[in-house]
């Protein structure tokens, strides 16, 4: 991964230590985007990775959540999550005011850890943050949604997913929105592959055919609390990737108050 330090610098003082500004500012927006990382953690996830270490479908003010992205980052740092994604409808707003909370937050806090470990998988990033999105698209007939992760925001295959409506026409169609988050440099995931009127074996075959990523397994069908994902969708779904080579991935789907829960 290249990384670019900006020619304007500030420094700020951390007790004994000078440290500079710009480098962790780079480096989390390099962080965001690193799409080997992601790939690497979606293969540790199991049962147990949300909502205490992991969660990858959250969703802030920017969409239709009721936390800000601040509050959602103050939690995931409360929780100790390792990693996560704000997925907003047809949003990036939340993850840009959240990377900014986090700039400023590993700053204050864990400079020096940080600086330290500024490795490939970036050990010392926690929470590591990644770009995040939730779109609404047809599969089969069928709409459903596609997250997208790990992609370049700025980029112009993504402009039409990220203007807080669902996307119209030719940029609706599955193949459409699982072609432009890849060529972004992002991973695409079937979310909650339950919830649709048609089959999961028939969308997650669809959505495989269609060079789709992964699908997201670990997923609370009902409210439970505390959470925990639906054991038979999950066990289904996990049988469904691995016949077609997908990654698996979770996430809680809040659009509450509280990360640890749906709603
Ligand atoms: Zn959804
Ligand atoms: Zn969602």
């Amino acid at each position: 991964m290249q990384i670019r330090y900006p020619r304007k610098r500030s420094t700020i003082h951390n007790g004994s230590m000078t440290l500079n500004l710009a480098e962790p500012l780079t480096l989390t927006r390099s962080a965001a985007q690193n799409k080997s990382a992601l790939k690497k953690v979606f293969q540790t996830i199991h049962s147990n990775s949300c909502p205490l270490t992991y969660n990858f479908h959250l969703h802030s003010t920017f969409s239709d959540g009721q936390l800000k992205p601040e509050e959602i980052m103050i939690q995931a740092v409360n929780i100790g999550l390792q990693g996560l994604a704000i997925t907003d409808h047809h949003s990036i707003g939340g993850y840009q005011v959240a990377q900014q909370w986090l700039d400023r937050w590993l700053c204050q806090n864990q400079s020096q850890n940080y600086l330290r470990d500024q490795g490939e998988a970036n050990p010392g990033l926690k929470p590591h943050l990644w770009t995040g999105v939730e779109i609404n698209s047809d599969l089969m007939g069928t709409e459903v949604h596609i997250l997208g992760y790990a992609f370049n925001p700025g980029h112009p295959s993504m402009s039409p997913y990220l203007q807080r409506q669902a996307p119209k026409g030719r940029d609706y169609q599955a193949s459409q929105v699982i072609a432009a988050i890849q060529a972004a440099g992002g991973l695409a995931v079937l979310a909650h592959p339950f919830r649709y009127r048609r089959s999961p074996v028939d969308l997650i075959r669809a959505a495989a055919n269609l060079g789709i990523d992964g699908v997201e397994a670990y997923y609370a069908y009902g409210h439970p609390d505390p959470w925990q994902p639906s054991p038979a969708q999950t066990q289904q779904v996990k049988e469904l990737a691995a016949e077609y080579h997908l990654l698996t991935t979770c996430g809680t789907d809040t659009h509450g108050n509280n990360l640890l829960l749906r709603l």
